[in-house]
């Protein structure tokens, strides 16, 4: 599904402005979910600040 239900925000719309059109986007909108996954992935850094 590459169109939110809830809000009827696509996601092409949403790669555009940048801003998903309510917190169900990710859900309902798999592609976005991968994109959002990749996005971040660069960006965060997880596990170097683990307390272990
Ligand atoms: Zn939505």
């Amino acid at each position: 599904m590459k169109v939110c239900p809830y809000c009827n925000t696509t996601y092409n719309e949403i790669l555009q402005t940048g801003f998903v059109g309510c917190s169900r986007c990710y859900q309902e909108i798999e592609e976005l979910k991968i994109a959002i996954e990749k996005m971040y992935c660069g960006k965060t850094h997880k596990g170097k600040k683990g307390k272990n």
